[in-house]
């Protein structure tokens, strides 16, 4: 079969390659004469479709994405799930029985694409030309150079600035209630940390992380059924499933030390059996493999103790809207888009690091708070600092570049006025007097070797190409001068030599020219072509002109390409040297780029309770929240013409553990409740706090509930979600938690949901003895006060005027002893017919509602009550569903036994 050469540019994404040829001296058939481009057993194949199947065959689970040229191509079965999820046309490869269908993206615009397929779970394989067509004999050599993944994707257009891209990896220890072990990676910043989990706790703590991509051992999701059901609606497609071996203790501890090079792991606080080795062993080797490279920038585990951390699962994390709102999933109106005034991308998503994981000691808290507070008394200081860190690009960013050899002239340069900032900001922190400014200003490394060492061997303004010259500076190479003096003398040698050749010929039309197939020519207009002289050799022949050559002219070209060429070279040998040269550096460019962001972060917070009159809470180790004139952090922003109304908020855990709040609909009941919660973890994670004063005594998780809340996407009746929640609350918050609960019980009829409601206060009260702000309808539940010794009444203060309600927004003492609403039906303009009717039902209903009420209230709990004691809810006839009640022993109930108890019993009803 004749060889013949073979294009390898294709066209548009989607259109078929062959009409567009370029050459690039590979050989290959030529699809025209019938080439067979089939699968591995049918021969004959081309060369290069048995390279494509050697390298699909190398990552059989992955996407190929096959370089040719400008595109990077998909063949067969790779193709039709592109085009499928791309949109993007299928081809085809020749034609008839042997088509093979194809696919491309322009490699220009990959990040979208790649983005889009990994995100659904997929793998992509990169398979790029490993040499220059041009130098290419025969078959561009080509090879995989990285797989992507969507937790190891770490393309810039693919990612959010101000978010972390997690890949975390889960072990599961054989024993059953043994502690697991969890770890996760940023790639693109090297951040690895890893903790030790109970069972219990690995749901909610990879609903913090929110990983792009979960690796677990195969086999889990038949041994883990419940907990792969909620991985599995959290992540989607997005759990890769790992051999069981890889997650070998001995062999994952010796990847470790491999990896960070050390002897032992404890230096990094990290027990060598312990279950978090093979959880961060299985990850590294993961990130090896797919980035076929060692991940340099990949450095330390830092180990993460549940313990330090303020826990907030993931209802909670939805209900106070910390990083997206509950509505839209957007980050406008959350509370970081309210904080984020940091100026640096490694800040914005530090203090999102923050808020999903505020602090739970002390003094670590006060810690951030003094360094924070130093900022906020010195305007002048925290506005050059914030200057100063402006000129800070994603240097974590840039170092995971030169770490995966993925960094251009660009990025280095980027790199180097990045850490020109450092000096300065040192500068300024050197008299600061809080310990944590003083830590960070010691943890600045100048690094002025570095950057003097990229600025001394990179012009300012590189262009984006490495390989097409002009980024090194002039004076850093002898040799490379002098192949640029020669260049540029060639340059005015062609000058000199076209002056001499128009005056020895005359004709004052020729002019000396280049283009990259002929090289340099000697052009002649048509009409005076014949007077060309002897020597001149003709070479092309032009629209309106001749091109000739000369030996004189042959012999320049030599000596200029030859220059220029070996010019280009040597600028890309030394970039790559240099770019070799600062992996060493990475780990001080990274400890430096964390510091700066922690600077950042403060003087971001520092910046924002000055521009919102915040104020620094009291912190301490007791059992009391007491704020005064707190508000919303969020709401109070809302420009709706309406200024936000400052209440106070006062919990302990003696007499005031529960507050009853009850109030009409849209009295601010939600808003008060949540601005509690809100500026508690404010207070944790060192911020100051919207109150006029503040005292804190420290909360280890805080709960939040919202009766009845929809949430169509989990596919779960609202009632059970709100039933799953609060099951989760009674069995897990301690009597150090704060749990907020708002119209619990709504979600099922009156008698229903009071009851519930009623039940779930006095085992708070009783048994959990959590501090609790629990607003509701239900104005019956204020009778709980008089029984219980820790349980007080608020309302939301409404002025009636006219038959009609102002909204005050004042959170006052007390009950209230009526619903309002019916006038919230009226000012929202039923017909009066319709409130007519419904006042004198509800007058009906009262007198009824009353004797309700004394008949719950003489079921008092079994201790701390005030009042008398009886036997059952609804007098001496026991039914079913009560012996079946009474018989439940709560403690010991798991949350789905409650939910199919609850069903049961429904049923018996
Ligand atoms: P509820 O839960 O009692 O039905 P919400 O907390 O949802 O009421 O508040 C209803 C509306 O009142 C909200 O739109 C909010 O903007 C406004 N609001 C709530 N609290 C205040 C306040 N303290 N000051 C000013 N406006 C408030
Ligand atoms: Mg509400």
């Amino acid at each position: 079969m004749p060889e013949k050469s073979f294009v390898e540019t294709p066209g548009p994404a989607g259109r078929p390659a062959r009409n567009r040829r370029r050459r690039t001296g590979e050989a290959s058939d030529p699809p025209a004469e019938g080439g067979s481009l089939s699968p591995p057993t049918s021969p004959p194949m081309s060369p290069m479709m048995a390279q494509f199947w050697r390298a699909k065959k190398a990552e059989p689970g992955a996407l190929l994405f096959f370089r040719m040229g400008d595109f990077y191509e998909l063949f067969d079965e790779d193709a039709r799930i592109a085009s499928r999820e791309l949109g993007i046309a299928l081809t085809s490869r020749s034609k008839g029985d042997d088509a093979v269908p194809m696919a491309g993206v322009p490699v220009r615009a990959f990040e979208s694409y790649l983005m889009k397929l990994v995100r659904r779970g997929h793998k992509v394989a990169i398979c790029e030309q490993l040499e220059d067509p041009r130098d290419a004999r025969g078959l561009v050599e080509r090879g995989i150079v990285r797989v992507v993944t969507a937790g190891t994707i770490t393309e810039e257009d693919a990612l959010d600035a101000r978010e972390n891209n997690y890949l975390a990896c889960l072990h599961l220890p054989s024993r059953p209630g043994a502690r697991a072990g969890l770890a996760w990676v940023d790639l693109s910043t090297g951040s690895l940390s890893a903790s030790e989990l109970a069972p219990g706790e690995i749901a909610d703590e990879i609903a913090r992380i929110q990983p792009a991509e979960l690796l677990w051992p195969a086999g889990a999701r038949e041994r883990e059924g419940e907990l792969a059901a909620e991985l599995s609606r959290q992540l989607g497609p997005r759990i890769s499933e790992r051999e069981e071996w890889r997650f070998d203790p001995g062999a994952t501890r010796r990847t470790l030390l491999r990896h960070f090079k050390v002897a032992t792991l404890e230096g990094f606080g990290v027990e060598e059996d312990s279950a978090l080795v093979p959880a961060a062993g299985a990850l590294v080797e993961y990130l090896e493999e797919t980035q076929r490279s060692a991940c340099e920038h990949v450095r330390r585990i830092h180990l993460v103790q549940p313990g330090d951390h303020l826990i907030l699962d993931r209802a909670t994390r939805s209900c106070l809207e910390l990083v997206r709102t509950q509505r839209d999933g957007r980050r406008e109106g959350t509370l970081v888009e309210t904080l984020d005034a940091t100026v640096t991308p490694m800040g914005g998503r530090l203090l999102r690091e923050w808020l999903l994981a505020p602090l739970r000691g002390p003094e670590a808290i006060l810690e951030r708070q003094r360094g924070v507070a130093e900022l906020f008394e010195a305007p002048f200081l925290r506005e050059e600092l914030r200057e100063r860190l402006r000129e800070v690009l994603d240097v974590e960013r840039l170092a995971a570049k030169v770490s995966t050899g993925r960094a251009n002239a660009r990025d280095l340069a980027a790199l180097a006025g990045s850490l020109a900032a450092v000096p300065p900001v040192r500068a300024k922190l050197e008299s600061a007097y809080s310990a944590m400014l003083g830590r960070l200003d010691a943890d600045l490394d100048p690094l002025e070797d570095v950057a003097g060492r990229i600025r001394a061997t990179l012009v300012d303004a590189p262009p984006l190409s490495i390989k097409d010259g002009g980024i090194v500076r002039e004076g850093f190479s002898g040799e490379l001068d002098e192949l640029r003096a020669a260049s540029g003398d060639g340059r005015s040698w062609m000058a000199r030599f076209q002056a001499a050749e128009v005056e020895r010929t005359g004709i004052a039309g020729l002019k000396v020219g280049f283009n990259s197939v002929f090289g340099y020519y000697i052009e002649i207009p048509r009409g005076q072509a014949e007077r060309a002289p002897q020597d001149y050799v003709r070479k092309q022949t032009v629209k309106s002109a001749e091109r000739y050559v000369t030996p004189e002219l042959k012999e320049f070209e030599a000596k200029v390409l030859g220059a220029e060429e070996r010019a280009r070279e040597l600028e890309y040998r030394i970039f790559c040297e240099l770019r070799e040269a600062l992996v060493p550096e990475l780990g001080r460019i990274l400890d430096t780029a964390h510091a700066l962001a922690q600077v950042d972060v403060l003087a971001a917070l520092a910046q924002k309770a000055a521009e919102n009159r915040y104020t620094a809470p009291a912190i301490d180790r007791g059992d009391t929240i007491k704020i005064v004139d707190g508000r919303h952090p969020v709401i109070e922003r809302v420009p709706d013409g309406e200024s936000f109304v400052p209440n106070d908020s006062h919990l302990d855990s003696g007499e005031r553990r529960i507050t009853i709040l009850t109030g009409p609909n849209m009295a601010g009941k939600s808003t008060y409740i949540r601005q509690t919660a809100l500026i508690v973890l404010l207070a944790q994670i060192g911020s100051f706090v919207p109150a006029r004063e503040a005292k804190i005594g420290v909360v280890d998780r805080i709960f939040t509930r919202v009766g009845a809340s929809d949430d169509i996407g989990r596919g779960e009746s609202t009632f059970m979600v709100e039933m799953v929640e609060v099951a989760n609350i009674l069995n897990n918050a301690s009597s150090r938690s704060l749990v907020v609960l708002d119209e619990v019980g709504r979600g099922t009829s009156t008698f229903d949901g009071l009851a519930l409601a009623w039940a779930i206060v006095e085992h708070l009260h009783e048994k959990v003895r959590a501090r609790t702000l629990f607003a509701t309808h239900y104005h019956q539940l204020t009778e709980l006060s008089a029984r219980l010794s820790g349980v007080c009444n608020r309302n939301v203060a409404v002025r009636e005027w006219n038959d009609e309600i102002v909204f005050l927004h004042r959170i006052v003492e007390g009950g209230t002893d009526r619903s309002y609403g019916i006038h919230v039906a009226r000012l929202a303009g039923v017909p009066p017919e319709v409130l007519e009717r419904a006042r004198a039902i509800l007058r009906d209903l009262e007198e009824d509602s009353e004797d309700l009420t004394a008949r719950i209230s003489r079921h008092a709990p079994k201790s701390g009550a005030r009042g008398p004691q009886q036997l059952s809810l609804f007098g001496p006839r026991e039914s079913k569903v009560e012996a079946a009640l009474a018989k439940l022993d709560l403690d010991r109930l798991s949350p789905i036994d409650a939910l199919l108890e609850l069903k049961r019993l429904r049923e018996l009803l």
